[in-house]
């Protein structure tokens, strides 16, 4: 199947729009990030996706839901970041063929339940590509002045596949690394564990989980057992979606 970046159609009772690809950089190896001009900007809130939708010449289309990645803003412009998948529909697409200047179909932004209003105190845990809407947070808190209220723990492979290597590292954050970590860090490598954790809970913040299902899943267990309400954990889940 042959898949075209963006009908040209605007579907305004769905609210699609063309958004022109402004830039592509790469992230990590497997992770590329999409700078988008929206025709119709709506601020979004961090936390929040919008739904991508490829249109092939024979009418078929393929949906997928990408978090924003930037901070909210007035710009107009929004940033997602895909993480490529082996024989990924949708995300093999974005990386193989889509350059600046072709349209993107987007209809956004999305999601209440995982949005960050910016200013309550918040614990951010992410795996994988999973850190792209706790980087719209960590982003935001920064650039309002307030990196006190967000705490951004991250599980990353290797340092090869930390996204936004060069930004997210601060005294804000911690990298957890799972097959290989960086010379001389002092946390062996493995899997997230309640340890990884416990030091930053402060109590009374809401906790924002994000990454596959069994990502999530464990995640969310070892922030209950690190005593953290599980009224207090919302959780997105990275997966097949349509
Ligand atoms: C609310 C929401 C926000 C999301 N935000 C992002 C984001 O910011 N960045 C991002 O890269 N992805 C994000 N995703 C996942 C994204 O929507 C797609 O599922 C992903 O890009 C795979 O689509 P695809 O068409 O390439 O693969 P598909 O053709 O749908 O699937 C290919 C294979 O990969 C498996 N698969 C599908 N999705 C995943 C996954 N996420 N992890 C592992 N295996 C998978 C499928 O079961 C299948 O075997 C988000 C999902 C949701 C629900």
């Amino acid at each position: 199947m042959t898949l075209t970046p963006g009908s040209t159609t605007h579907r305004r009772t769905l609210r699609w729009q063309a958004a022109r690809v402004l830039a592509v950089r790469d992230e990590t190896p497997r992770a590329r990030t999409f700078r988008l001009a929206l025709p119709q900007p709506r601020r979004h809130l961090a936390g929040q996706h919008f739904v991508l939708r490829l249109t092939a010449p024979d009418g078929y289309t393929a949906s997928r839901s990408y978090s924003v990645a930037s901070a909210p803003d007035d710009s107009g412009e929004i940033e997602l970041t895909v993480e490529k998948l082996d024989g990924g529909e949708v995300s093999e697409f974005l990386h193989e063929v889509v350059v600046p200047g072709d349209d993107l179909e987007v209809r956004g932004p999305i999601g209440g339940f995982f949005a960050w209003s910016g200013d309550t105190p918040a614990l951010l845990v992410g795996g994988g590509s999973g850190v792209v809407p706790l980087m719209a947070m960590l982003r935001q808190a920064r650039r309002d002045g307030h990196p006190d209220l967000v705490r951004l723990a991250v599980s990353a492979r290797s340092p090869a596949d930390l996204y936004y290597a060069d930004e997210l590292p601060g005294p804000d954050t911690s990298v957890l690394y799972t097959r290989s970590a960086p010379p001389g860090s002092r946390r062996p490598v493995g899997r997230l564990v309640v340890d990884d954790l416990v030091p930053l809970v402060r109590g009374g913040e809401d906790v924002y989980v994000c990454g596959t299902a069994g990502f999530a899943d464990t995640a969310t267990a070892l922030l209950v057992e690190a005593g953290v309400p599980v009224g207090k954990i919302r959780v997105e889940r990275f997966g097949p979606s349509g």
